[in-house]
């Protein structure tokens, strides 16, 4: 038998401090519409699906994971 512990990795601690959500949070939160991963903005005033370009706003450090709370992030400078 053997157990497999690849699973954990040590990380760097970025600035995460300044929000409360933990990294696995992160880890497991996806969109609810394409079931894509999501990353937190830059502002971390949202988490913006990496496929549908959704983001969904958090707030009072909870992220609202809801198609309808959703926006658009637009692309322009993709070029
Ligand atoms: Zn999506």
């Amino acid at each position: 038998m053997r157990l497999c512990r690849s699973g954990i990795v040590r990380r760097p601690i970025l600035r995460e401090d300044s929000l409360d959500i933990p990294k696995y949070a992160l880890d497991i939160l996806v969109c609810p519409v394409c079931k894509t991963k999501v990353e937190l903005l830059a502002d971390e005033s949202g988490l913006k699906c990496v496929s549908c370009r959704r983001v969904y706003p958090i707030r009072d450090e909870i992220p609202v994971m809801l198609p309808e709370e959703a926006t658009i992030a637009e692309e322009n400078r993709s070029k």
